[in-house]
């Protein structure tokens, strides 16, 4: 059913989904090698890129500039001069051999908004803010979000020390991009001037599309943590060791490995647990291992749910190993706290789902977002857009026509009927 409303929806205004997919197949041109879309922080694609969104958002009648670090900020005046934004976004930057949707959809989205404002002559009761983050991925330099951290004040000095793998330092590329490495305070924004930050993004995983929805309404941005297993036994001969004597680290990191995921499948309330890494000492054919080491990553849309969930999963490894006899190291090795969507800005966005005409269904992401940083600066929502078997970061990710345009209308339906969430004296 929500496939028939989409089509006949989608028929009734496809220019903003005709005009998004021209521009993000436009933007995907602009790569370091033709064959695999790559486009990474404060290179020359970086700067092609940001110039092409300027004249988009330009077009849209956006004044727009590049900031301190490389984003491209836009702004669209309310009713009067200087009132407070809401605030749209999201990456230009991608991953390598990347999709072409995973960012520029948002970012390209939220600018046909304004676009479609501006034509109409729509002027709203507070200012439209577009920005272009130029770095989320973290691929040059090992540390994400670095275009939002400096809009939300929150950009660390110590990183610009960090080097790329060409020994370049973030201090140094920014030099060269013609930015001045001392004066990334100056793309930062005082809290009182923002709203709210909402971005739309493609979800990144198959639970849209499984529901048969061409948007959802994000809950929180998932906070994760990761830990280093390792667990020290004893090698020996495969040959002469009888089983019972045995201390098989890696028979017991397998064990470990099964039951974290029959945890997590038993889990309701969303929890996901990966052991994507796992390496066996001495490795050989021949030899009983006697170290394993592995790391988990474990997420959930509560910290409290996370917290408990990695509490029992270190409870049941202590157990695998003392009945082992196994000696065991837990480290925590990254944590990141969860990010909840503010019910008030969640609630418009389903409410503009739902005067779109499709049902409302929340999910969690999984996945982390520059929505990530901009809450430290402002409340956030996000609306996530189906995409094709849930694939992302591959150069298979796909976003069909019909649902880029389901998102787009959805976004400017949330903008026009925007309420700022506290009282604000100016409005
Ligand atoms: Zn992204």
């Amino acid at each position: 059913m929500s496939e028939m409303i989409a089509e006949t929806a989608g028929h009734q205004n496809s220019s903003l989904g005709d005009q998004i997919v021209e521009r993000i197949n436009r933007l995907a041109k602009i790569s370091e090698t033709p064959e695999h879309l790559a486009r990474v922080f404060l290179t020359p694609e970086h700067r092609a890129a940001a110039e092409l969104i300027l004249t988009w958002m330009r077009d849209a009648g956006l004044q727009a500039h590049i900031d301190a670090i490389g984003n491209v900020c836009g702004r669209y005046e309310g009713e009067r001069p200087g009132l407070p934004c809401l605030m749209l976004g999201s990456h230009y930057d991608t991953v390598r051999d990347a999709g072409k949707w995973d960012g520029p959809l948002g970012l390209i989205t939220a600018i046909s908004c304004v676009a479609d404002l501006h034509t109409r002559g729509r002027r709203l009761p507070f200012a439209i803010e577009v920005t272009g983050f130029a770095d989320e991925e973290g691929v040059r330099f090992a540390s994400t979000l670095l275009g939002s951290r400096a809009v939300a004040g929150t950009f660390n000095a110590h990183v610009l020390n960090s080097k790329d793998s060409a020994g370049i330092s973030i201090r140094d590329a920014l030099s060269e991009f013609g930015l001045d490495p001392d004066h990334i305070g100056a793309a930062a924004r005082a809290p009182g001037e923002l709203l709210a930050y909402v971005e739309l993004h493609i979800e990144q995983g198959p639970v849209l599309e499984a529901e048969n929805l061409p948007v959802g309404v994000v809950t929180a941005i998932a906070g994760a943590t990761r830990l280093a297993v390792n667990l020290t036994g004893m090698a020996g001969h495969a040959g002469t060791v009888p089983m019972l004597l045995r201390r098989d680290a890696l028979a017991g990191a397998a064990e470990c490995i099964t039951m974290i995921e029959e945890l997590c499948r038993a889990d309701e309330g969303g929890l996901v647990g990966t052991v994507g890494y796992i390496h066996a000492m001495p490795g050989a054919t021949n030899v009983i291992p006697g170290q394993a080491s592995f790391t988990i990553d474990l997420r959930a849309p509560t910290d409290v749910h996370r917290k408990r969930a990695v509490t029992d999963i270190v409870r049941h490894i202590e157990a695998v190993a003392k009945r082992r006899n196994l000696v065991l190291q837990v480290d925590v090795t990254h944590e990141n706290r969860t990010v909840p969507c503010a019910p008030w800005l969640k609630a418009q966005v389903a409410d503009a789902v739902a005067a779109e005409g499709y049902p409302v269904f929340e999910l969690p992401s999984g996945a982390g977002h520059d929505a990530m940083a901009m809450i430290d600066i402002a409340d956030i929502a996000m609306l996530f857009v189906r995409c094709r078997g849930g694939i992302s970061h591959h150069p298979d990710e796909h976003v069909d026509m019909a649902d880029v345009d389901a998102g787009a209308r959805v976004l400017l339906r949330l903008i026009e009927n925007f309420r700022p969430g506290a009282p604000f004296p100016d409005m």
